[in-house]
């Protein structure tokens, strides 16, 4: 294919409709037909990038294979599309105009006064089309974060009208996602809000070309005519949204509303026939039809905001399809753990993961909970903070070393088990600093990780700023704890495993954020089945 073409989603009525879910299923339904396709996320506000956000601001922080620190959506984007993203596929307000400031202090624009309109909006379009240039992809779907009306947004939504003007409407269109609420005490749905916010489009002169309707009941003719002749829209271009039970349901969903067919027909495509969405449809199969089901302590620190652990729930729901199996995941604030509560807390769960987190609050509660995993052999899966929460542990009932900790928690412990990465030392700025993205790292023949992912050597994802101290390893592996995969460069411990228990792994990398609807991580798909496993024992006991 020639010109690269490019759909723009917007959100209009209220934030948190689920652009990302509409945006990655668009993709998947487009990937389907065989076109190469990619998603980018524009974010209104001024942090370079959410890497320095609390995840009760902003969810989880994605990052992707070149160690990009972005928006959770990306994560959508991968997990559907089963592509990788990276660092172009996220950008912030903060980051154009970082990127404007610098060309100003280094002479760029000698002369001129620098205004929002024309390098803001101009430095918004080279991005916009930034991952256009290489040939790599036919379609780019490029999400604009927040909603239509928002002071923050202006300068994107000029920048579309712009790029349509420059490449030309068959090349460039635009998804408009709104919400049409129901009215209990009247028993009507409502178009006056979407009607407003096509209006507000309108005022910044974008014609939406497809109007996506979010709602709780579905919409009738009569409320597709009215939106049509409301906002300029052909019928056949009002897609109904309707709520799902689950967000993998959506290109399905999508699929039956035709929303593929007339983005190519908007383009001039040709349609052949269906999107194979054979392993789709499997996945959707086997996920709605669980044979039987686990029950999987979370134990984190920002359990209440669900999103803060997004990739992991996520993969959770693969590896559960995976599985054929329900997997039920409990929220436990490691902040309501302690070695009286914990027995009363995690018992009647098959298998226990700690989450990754940083900072002191909650960390005796996640000991806690890895001491009664291990001393109890129930499947332990610790990730990231959670691996260095599992060696310390080990490191202070099993080695006998009582003041064991991270550096991070007590930076004067005798027995600094975690320690600052060698590199880290001389690091003071926070943002876009930790050991960032993809990473080799070998694995030790024999264990149980080498078992599961049947290869020497794999490479995941990482961010932290703490490793584990190999002055200790010695005496770890003695006692049965090992090192059962390492950075092959830099001798960084990735992985620790239990010898003597069913299921106890911690690994210094994310694997969630490798987890894929019809990919699912295998690490995830063996947790969940040595939690089974640990509940058919616990039945027939
Ligand atoms: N706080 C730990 C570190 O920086 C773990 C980070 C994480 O769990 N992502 O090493």
């Amino acid at each position: 294919m020639g010109q690269v073409k490019y759909i723009f989603v917007t959100g209009g009525v209220t934030s948190s409709l689920g652009k990302g879910i509409i945006s990655a299923s668009l993709g998947k339904l487009l990937t389907a037909r065989g076109l190469r396709v990619t998603i980018q996320k524009f974010d209104p506000y001024i942090n370079v990038d959410p890497g320095t956000l609390n995840p009760y601001e902003h969810g989880e922080c994605y990052v992707t294979e070149d160690g990009a620190e972005t928006d959770l959506d990306l994560g959508h984007y991968e997990r559907f599309l089963a592509v990788n993203t990276s660092q172009k596929n996220n950008v912030t307000t903060g980051r154009i105009y970082h990127n404007v400031i610098t060309k100003e202090r280094e002479g760029e624009y000698l002369g001129k006064t620098v205004q929002v309109i024309p390098h803001i909006t101009d430095e918004i379009k080279r991005n916009f089309l930034a991952l256009g240039h290489n040939g790599d992809y036919d379609v780019i779907i490029t999400e604009i974060g927040g909603s239509v009306g928002d002071i923050e947004s202006l300068p994107f939504i000029e920048a579309i009208r712009q790029t349509i003007w420059d490449l030309g409407h068959e090349n460039c269109i635009v998804v408009h996602l709104t919400l049409i609420p129901y009215l209990k005490a009247v028993g009507e749905l409502k178009t006056k809000p979407t009607q407003h916010s096509v209006k507000k489009l309108l005022e910044s002169g974008i014609q939406p070309d497809i109007l996506v309707c979010r709602s709780e009941r579905p919409i009738n003719n009569d409320i597709r005519k009215k939106l049509a002749l409301f906002c300029n829209v052909p019928i056949n271009r009002v897609v109904s949204s309707i709520d799902a039970k689950t967000i993998y349901d959506v290109p399905v969903l999508m699929r039956k509303e035709k929303l593929d067919e007339r983005v190519l027909e908007l383009f001039g495509l040709p349609i052949d026939g269906d999107p194979d969405l054979k392993h789709w449809e499997d996945f959707l199969e086997r996920l709605k039809n669980p044979k039987k089901e686990v029950d999987i302590a979370l134990v984190g620190k920002y359990v209440e905001l669900h999103d803060a652990y997004k990739s992991i729930a996520e993969s959770f729901i693969h590896a559960g399809a995976a599985n054929e199996c329900k997997v039920n995941v409990s929220w436990i604030s490691s902040e309501d753990v302690d070695e009286e509560s914990v027995e009363e807390m995690l018992k009647s769960h098959d298998g226990i993961l700690i989450a990754p987190g940083f900072g002191e609050r909650g960390f005796e509660g996640k000991i806690a909970a890895a001491r009664y995993a291990r001393e109890n052999k129930v499947p332990f899966f610790g990730i990231c903070l959670g691996l260095q929460v599992a060696v310390i542990e080990f490191g202070r009932h099993v080695l006998g070393y009582k003041d064991a900790n991270s550096t991070e928690m007590d930076p004067i412990t005798k027995n600094p088990i975690i320690d600052l990465m060698e590199e880290q030392k001389k690091i003071t700025k926070k943002g876009g600093t930790m050991r960032l993205g993809a990473y080799s790292c070998r694995l030790k023949e024999g264990t149980k990780v080498f078992n599961i992912y049947k290869e020497t050597d794999i490479s995941e994802r990482h961010r932290h700023r703490y490793e584990f101290n190999n002055d200790y390893l010695e005496r770890f592996e003695s006692k049965g704890m090992i090192a059962a995969g390492i950075n092959p460069d830099s001798g960084l411990v990735e992985i620790m495993e239990l010898k003597n228990h069913p299921w106890f792994i911690g690994t210094q990398f994310h694997p969630e954020l490798r987890s894929r609807a019809v990919e699912p991580h295998p690490l995830f798909v063996s947790f969940i089945k040595a939690a089974l496993k640990n509940r058919e024992k616990k039945e027939k006991a």
